[in-house]
């Protein structure tokens, strides 16, 4: 529905903000909550397309998590070792970052630690010989000594991380949108900009309907390509499901297989989520629109089946989708466009720790 605005419309809603943050998810939302702290007077705004946020943020696995052995080791093959380090650091202090903003309670945050499961006895005889580098690593990163410890769980050989944990994605946004709101951050739902003008700091809806700004800030992760065509993120779509609840579950904690290409983790008392799967069929999941991949679901359903061992009576209750947006090095875009305008996307399936770390570092570059 296209109309034009009234003489009141215009004059209450045409006024030139300080900050406009493009994307609801939780790299905008604590741009918009880190500026408006520190400049309590000025006007800002958060615009989404979805009468929620709808990319990754409220669609994740709520994995607290700063990477395995074999995530390491792949990483190291495409970044530097410089690089993986700093993201390494910044996954952990963005954790520390979001818990102390919203508060472990109110994002049922635990810390239950984390098992790199691994099948192939030659992959983890190799992976057990890098703990030693990474544990040296972690303590000169974040000061945790001896973190990675291999052992074995459910009779699988697996690798430790005491420090990972888990928490509620849907709590953590909303608790955000609170204190946003209680900070009188303004919000438009469901408005999907269409085009941006960076030098003149206009946000276009359609024909009739523009927003203008002082400062952009652009948060739009796997959809960035869709206004800023040159940025080179490539979406990836991750697909999870939620079984119903099972007699008994002995899986408990947080879970990765295969470099992090699976995961998964108790919720709650009974229920088991599983995700990821992706590398199953890579070309068929890079794709920004939503959805459920057969083969990726027929694989998961495989696993949880035969390796994990779910008992009889186990079923998909719930699943779904979610978009994440990828670079090609792993490292997000961080890139200012002009003086006024700063790009903030590619969180490359880390953003729960990345997320509120880089909103706050945009929040004080614009
Ligand atoms: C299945 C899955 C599992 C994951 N598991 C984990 C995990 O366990 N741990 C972890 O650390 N990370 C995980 N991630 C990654 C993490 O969720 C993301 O990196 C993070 O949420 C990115 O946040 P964001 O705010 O940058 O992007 P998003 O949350 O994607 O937000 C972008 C927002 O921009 C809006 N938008 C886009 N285009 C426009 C437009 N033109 N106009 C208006 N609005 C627009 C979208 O509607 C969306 O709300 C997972 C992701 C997925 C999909």
């Amino acid at each position: 529905m296209k109309y034009r605005q009234s003489y009141w419309e215009a004059e209450l809603y045409n006024q030139t903000y300080d900050l406009i943050v493009v994307g609801a998810g939780l790299t905008g939302q604590s741009t918009a909550h880190f500026y408006k702290k520190e400049y309590p007077n000025t006007q800002v705004l958060v615009v989404d397309r979805g009468v929620f946020p709808i990319g990754a943020s409220t669609r994740n696995a709520g994995f607290a998590c700063i990477g395995t052995v074999g995530e390491h080791l792949a990483d190291l093959e495409i970044d530097s070792e410089a690089k993986l380090k700093e993201r390494i650091k910044d996954r952990f202090e963005g954790l520390q970052l979001l818990k102390s903003t919203l508060g472990e309670k109110a994002i049922d945050y635990q810390e239950t630690g984390g098992w790199e499961l691994v099948l192939d006895k030659k992959i983890f005889e190799k992976l057990s010989r890098h703990i030693h580098r990474f544990n040296g690593w972690m303590e000169e990163l974040i000061g945790e000594k001896d973190l990675y410890e291999a052992g074995s769980y459910n009779g699988i050989p697996s690798i430790y991380n005491r420090c990972e944990g888990m928490l509620h994605p849907g709590k953590m946004i909303k608790r955000l949108y609170q204190l946003n709101r209680d900070l009188g951050i303004e919000y438009r739902w469901n408005t999907q900009i269409s085009s941006i003008e960076p030098e003149s700091g206009i946000l276009v809806i359609d024909e009739l309907l523009s927003y203008e700004a002082e400062n952009l800030v652009i948060a739009t992760n796997a959809f960035t390509n869709q206004l800023l065509p040159d940025k080179s993120i490539t979406p990836g779509r991750g697909y999870i499901f939620v079984t119903n609840e099972l007699e008994s579950l002995e899986w408990r904690g947080t879970f990765h297989y295969n470099k992090g290409y699976v995961y998964f983790r108790n919720l709650g008392e009974k229920r088991l989520l599983i995700g990821g799967g992706r590398d199953i069929d890579p070309k068929g999941e890079e794709t920004d629109e939503f959805g459920v991949n057969g083969d990726v679901k027929g694989f998961l359903l495989y696993f949880a089946e035969e390796v994990l061992g779910l008992p009889d009576g186990w079923k998909v209750e719930q699943e779904w989708s979610g978009i994440m947006g990828f670079t090609e090095s792993k490292s997000p875009v961080f890139e200012k466009i002009n003086e006024n305008c700063l790009v903030v996307a590619g969180l490359s399936g880390m953003g729960v720790a990345l997320g509120m770390q880089l909103g706050k570092k945009a929040a004080s570059e614009v």
